[in-house]
């Protein structure tokens, strides 16, 4: 293998704590071309396995390879709407699948991503034709953008609403700037209103909704919270996560912090905190650690990696504890001071932000059933991710265009 693996370069920790901006810097385009020389274009290729978009990898990183980003940008919005978002934000299961990954470290499919999605113009493409149907998306998060951006290209009058004050539902209010500039998401909004997509804002959907459209797509998120049912939870400086990620203010300043809960929301709840300058942030799991190498038995190739995640928080001063419950928070004057754990450990705690997981829609009312009303992404999946959520949209687009025209050209995943 002529080239090593180059991970993304990141800014330097000193100077990205003091900013919410983008952690991850450019690698330059000789530096993509060099990545891109290590596909090795494979007869079956497994990367196509691991992405639910059904990405064409080995297509595109073979025109990057050669210099043509244009066809590279072509064949990739074939199968997927927002390259940008999953871009910066996947996880990448595609690189746990990549054939190499057997003998090597795998193929960098996600910066090659990212760096093909800047070759988009986001030239609006609105329908040649239209169906006189019409089509109303509940939820502006990426399930809801894509399926209402398939199905405005297949010639529908398409609404989207949002309870929020702007679209783009966690990406918007949830994923922290640090992760993604937000003005990617605004650019791709353009493009879809452009095309011809109304977005109808701060508007609280419900089933009645259905008798207004010829379909309705039920996107509205997992968003209810497991919460924590401890003694002392009543205590003030005890929050959920997305009650702190959504409008993140300086509540960690000067504070000892403890994050409950795992996965991407209890990490970003870290990384906030340590950028609002808190004393100590402490984050607590409750299962044991995963192992730091994947475990060809229980784990075998080409299955998404089960391995301690890596995520740059760590590496910022947030400390993990696994194998931890809590027992219950103690205050002193109505405010939280400490948090007891069943392990017996007393930790100091001014801010407790609990990250326990989602356990479905917080809006069950558009559950009903209804001949008209389709389901999609997180909110018929459970909380997932940005690529399943685009993937998802993009079929029930699928679904939903053949629902109204008795057939369809429209792909799916
Ligand atoms: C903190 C956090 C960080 C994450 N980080 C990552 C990451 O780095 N990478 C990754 O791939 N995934 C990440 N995820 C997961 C990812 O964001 C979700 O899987 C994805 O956004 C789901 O998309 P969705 O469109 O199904 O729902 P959502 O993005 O949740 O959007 C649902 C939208 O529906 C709206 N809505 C709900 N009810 C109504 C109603 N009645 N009327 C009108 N509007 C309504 C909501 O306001 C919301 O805007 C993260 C999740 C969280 C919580
Ligand atoms: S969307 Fe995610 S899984 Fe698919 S190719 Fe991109 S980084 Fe890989």
């Amino acid at each position: 293998m002529e080239f090593r693996r180059e991970d993304v370069p990141q800014r330097e920790i000193f100077e990205r704590l003091h900013d919410f901006k983008p952690i991850y810097k450019t690698p330059s385009l000789k530096v993509i071309k060099e990545q891109s020389a290590r596909c090795m274009d494979c007869g079956i290729p497994f990367c196509h396995f691991g992405c639910p978009l059904g990405n064409r990898i080995p297509e595109w990183i073979d025109h990057a390879y050669h210099d043509d980003w244009k066809k590279a940008q072509k064949s990739l919005e074939e199968t997927n709407n927002f390259p940008e978002l999953t871009g910066w934000l996947c996880p990448a299961p595609c690189e746990d699948s990549c054939v190499l990954s057997l003998i090597d470290k795998p193929v960098t499919i996600k910066e090659i991503e990212k760096t093909i999605s800047k070759y988009d113009t986001l030239e609006p493409r609105p329908p040649k034709k239209l169906t006189g149907k019409t089509v109303g998306i509940v939820g502006s998060g990426p399930a809801g953008l894509a399926a209402a951006q398939q199905l405005r290209r297949a010639g529908h009058e398409v609404t989207v609403f949002e309870r929020d004050d702007k679209p783009g539902g966690l990406i918007r209010y949830g994923i922290p700037d640090f992760k993604m500039d937000k003005a990617l998401l605004d650019k791709r909004l353009k493009q879809l209103k452009e095309e011809g997509i109304q977005f109808v804002l701060n508007y609280t959907a419900d089933i009645s909704i259905c008798d207004e459209f010829d379909a309705v797509v039920m996107a509205a998120g997992a968003l209810q919270e497991k919460g924590l049912k401890v003694p002392g939870r009543e205590l003030k400086g005890i929050h959920l996560a997305m009650e702190y990620l959504k409008y993140p203010n300086s509540w960690a300043y000067d504070k000892h912090v403890i994050v409950i809960g795992g996965g991407d929301t209890g990490a970003d709840c870290v990384g906030t905190a340590i950028r609002q300058g808190a004393k100590s942030v402490l984050q607590l799991q409750y299962h044991t650690a995963p192992p730091l190498v994947r475990d060809s038995f229980l784990n075998p190739w080409p299955e998404t990696l089960k391995t301690l995640s890596q995520a740059f928080v760590y590496e910022e001063g947030g400390i993990r504890l696994f194998s931890r419950h809590t027992e219950r928070f103690i205050g002193e004057k109505g405010h939280v001071t400490a948090l007891e754990l069943k392990e017996g450990e007393i930790l100091p705690c001014d801010l407790a932000l609990i990250a326990t997981g989602f356990s479905g829609t917080d809006s069950s009312g558009l559950l009903e059933p209804r001949r008209n009303a389709f389901i999609t992404g997180d909110m018929e999946r459970g909380a997932s991710l940005i690529v399943w959520a685009i993937a998802d949209g993009r079929r029930v687009a699928h679904n939903v265009d053949r629902f109204l025209m008795g057939n369809t050209f429209l792909p799916v995943p």
